[in-house]
């Protein structure tokens, strides 16, 4: 079946989708970008990745291409017609064209350009990676400094993930001025005793909208959450640690820098706080 995408206002088969090679997403990286998941074919968490994007296209003084509504029934039509049961929908947003390459904004009446397609993924949910948990390498953060406005700059996380590969490795956490900001493309925690610590919210990394749930759902059961910087050693040292992202779900860290945690398996709180995490958001998608 060939994949039907979105392209400012069109349903296409993917093959005939086209964007202008002036656009600023193409050229500058001037976009934004959310990732929903399904489950049994429903949106999980549609209005948080809604209000996200609204803040991101503000942060960036980028026009807003449609309202909620017309958001949320493109992805409802998009997981109709691909026939999603469980994946992602990807939605990009930037700030289109005039019809040249200039680092000067275009002009306010300039269309945003408006993307959104589906990723097939078959036992997202059931994932073998979250029952072995992953290993992750420590790498210096050398992002820009508004990682909190969820933009396609997304070569530098790219290149963390190839380094983790090369370490035999499943992700990177990033450092910066001796503490770990986030994942490449998560955010990350570890586990002491009945406490849950994971890095504050600032403009240092992105405001996951999984992190919001989780540290909710983590304090309706009673576990400890601290909010506070935290370094790679005291994550080393930790009963558990996982990270947390709309694709990936809860994801149990077994390995960081070499050093196995526990015995090496997915800890009890993170087990629990996937399982968590998936029944509540089956429930409340739509
Ligand atoms: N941090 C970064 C750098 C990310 O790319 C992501 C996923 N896009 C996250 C955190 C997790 O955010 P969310 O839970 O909203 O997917």
């Amino acid at each position: 079946m060939t994949r039907t995408v979105y392209v400012n206002g069109e349903y296409l088969p993917e093959t005939e989708a086209k964007v202008s090679i002036f656009d600023r997403g193409f050229l500058f990286a001037d976009a934004v970008y959310e990732v929903t998941s399904i489950l049994d074919g429903k949106l999980i968490d549609f209005e948080g990745h809604a209000v996200r994007l609204d803040r991101s296209l503000k942060e960036l003084d980028m026009a807003s291409p449609c309202t909620k509504d017309e958001l949320l029934e493109i992805h409802r039509k998009l997981v109709e017609l691909n026939a999603i049961e469980e994946g992602l929908v990807y939605l990009q947003v930037s700030r289109g064209s005039d019809g040249d390459r200039d680092f000067v904004f275009p002009s306010a009446d300039t269309k945003p350009t408006l993307v959104l397609f589906t990723q097939n993924k078959p036992g997202l949910a059931d994932s073998a990676a979250a029952k072995k948990g992953a290993k992750v390498i420590s790498i210096e953060d050398i992002r820009w400094g508004r990682r909190d406005i969820k933009t396609v700059q997304l070569l530098y996380p790219s290149m963390g993930k190839m380094m983790a590969k090369a370490a035999g490795c499943d992700d990177a956490w990033l450092i910066e001025d001796g503490h770990v900001t986030e994942g490449t493309s998560n955010n990350a925690y570890f586990v002491k005793g009945n406490t849950i610590v994971t890095r504050p919210l600032s403009k240092d990394i992105l405001h996951g909208i999984t992190r919001k749930a989780v540290l909710r759902m983590a304090e309706e059961a009673q576990m400890k959450v601290e909010e506070r910087l935290f370094t790679i050693d005291e994550a080393k040292e930790a009963d558990e640690a996982f990270t947390t992202s709309a694709s990936a779900f809860v994801m149990p860290v077994v390995e960081i820098d070499g050093q196995q945690l526990g015995d090496g398996t997915p800890g009890p709180i993170s087990k629990r706080l996937r399982e968590i995490y998936l029944e509540e958001s089956r429930a409340a998608a739509i």
